[in-house]
């Protein structure tokens, strides 16, 4: 069946997927095709029931189709889907990121995590006047031309150092260091003194496997970045909302110049931001000369589907139907305890990631499969290899073969696990203890198949 239907894909959409890790060809076989999804369920076309971990790529911490969303964006849709002049809801938003990330006091709303990281780019250059950028190899900021450079996910999972049709002239402008290097990054700021606009970076690795940042890294980074006058980007795409509710910075304590956003903000549909400083945003047109714009920016359903996700993650509780109509969360400056009923979402995430990290360390103890687990709150990657995974070359030793066979092994147990040994696993709030438990006992099963083979 699925077959028939990559075939059907394959005939009118190049590669048969709209976005290359989707295709399953780091793993072998062909894509699922998926109809519907609830709770930590997905469905695929021939009703086969998978725990889900992909989570759509990152968005759905609350898991698929919570009930409050979806009567939320059937209550905007009745209203208009798109108007293409402000709404109250974009400032509504905008209010709630400003109050989670202290780095940001004005943002724009774009519709991905790549305009995003793109935008910030130009922004930064602009800011700076200068042309040079910083990246960690194995970091990927979305599919912008500097930015294809020694990009983790996709890039990493088929093996691409740069991109064909990304210019030369381009391409030269980006320079890479190794993730989790300060020395390299001190190196470079004093031989490249006066040339580098910007450094960004994913504070907490998600895209060649989770790889957490080593003690002083951070800090690093934002001292260097400040005596050098280069403008320090974070990019929260995946970790905002998702490590902490303010991202890897309220998690590691530190603030960068600009940040972007993305996946959980939108809440499942596409949105993506960047913000900071307001004397870097003010040279937004039309308050200044770096231009930047979107059709469908700000989308009343994106933005709606945003606030509701982020209101959610500050009221969970056990039962999320029944919850009452949710306070909004406290700002960072309100009296502490700071936004106590996000904590309660982010300590029951720890309980279950932790709980399922346990579980597999001991499923491949017992099958004597050498694994590395690198866990970050409710992201994590299961690493085939014996080395702790701490960069990008640590990351790309992994026996991808064998992370291949558990990947299908998985599958076929009704465990959907992202398609890559370079990408992470999501813990959403709608999974439950069964969940991990059905999850660990199915990687016992696979991880014992393994040995015997
Ligand atoms: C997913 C991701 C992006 C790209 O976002 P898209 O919405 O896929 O364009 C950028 N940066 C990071 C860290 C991401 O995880």
């Amino acid at each position: 069946m699925t077959s028939r239907l990559f075939q059907q894909a394959r005939r009118y959409i190049a590669g048969g997927v709209n976005s290359p890790v989707r295709a399953f060809r780091a793993v072998g076989g062909e894509p699922v095709f998926i109809r519907r999804g609830a709770g930590s369920r997905v469905w695929d076309s021939e009703g086969r029931e998978y725990i889900d971990y992909l989570g759509s790529w990152g968005p759905l911490i609350l898991g698929h189709c919570h009930p409050r969303i979806i009567a939320a964006l059937e209550e905007t849709c009745e209203a208009g889907t798109s108007f293409g002049m402000p709404t109250e809801i974009e400032t509504e938003l905008a209010r709630r990121v400003a109050e989670a990330f202290r780095a940001v006091e004005t943002l724009r709303f774009v519709n991905s995590g790549t305009e995003a990281t793109m935008s910030a780019l130009r922004l930064a250059r602009a800011f700076t006047g200068r042309e040079l950028i910083v990246k960690m190899a194995g970091c990927y900021h979305g599919h912008a031309d500097s930015l294809l450079v020694k990009a983790g996910s996709g890039v990493a999972t088929f093996g691409i150092a740069g991109s064909p049709g990304v210019p030369e002239a381009l391409a030269a402008l980006t320079l890479t260091i190794p993730f989790n290097d300060a020395g390299a990054f001190e190196k470079i700021c004093e031989n490249k003194r006066g040339e580098i606009a910007c450094v960004i970076l994913e504070a907490v690795a998600g895209n060649m496997g989770v790889i957490p940042p080593a003690r002083g890294w951070l800090e690093a980074i934002r001292e260097l970045s400040t005596r050098h006058g280069i403008l320090f980007i974070c990019d929260e795409v995946m970790t905002g909302f998702r490590v902490a509710f303010g991202g890897a910075q309220e998690r590691y304590g530190f603030t960068a110049d600009l940040v972007t956003m993305g996946k959980i903000l939108g809440g499942g549909l596409p949105v993506g931001a960047y913000g900071g400083r307001s004397d870097i945003m003010d040279q937004l047109a039309p308050d200044g000369p770096v231009y930047q714009a979107g059709t469908l920016s700000g989308n009343p359903l994106a933005m709606r589907a945003g606030i509701e996700t982020l209101e959610l993650l500050c009221s969970w509780t056990s039962s999320p139907t029944a919850s009452p109509a949710a306070p909004p969360c406290a700002s960072p400056a309100a009296a502490s305890p700071a936004r106590p009923s996000a904590a309660a979402s982010y300590d029951r995430l720890e309980a279950l990631a932790s709980g399922l990290e346990e579980g597999l360390l001991a499923a491949a103890a017992e099958a004597g499969e050498p694994v590395k687990i690198n866990r970050v709150g409710s992201m994590m990657t299961l690493f085939f290899t014996r080395h702790p995974v701490t960069d990008y070359d640590s990351a790309l030793a992994c026996d991808t073969d064998r992370f291949a066979a558990f990947f299908r092994g998985m599958l076929s147990r009704g465990v959907f696990l992202p398609p890559s040994q370079f990408e992470a696993l999501f813990v959403s709030l709608a999974h439950t203890e069964e969940d991990i438990d059905r999850t660990v006992e199915a990687a016992r099963a696979i991880l014992g198949e393994l040995r015997d083979h």
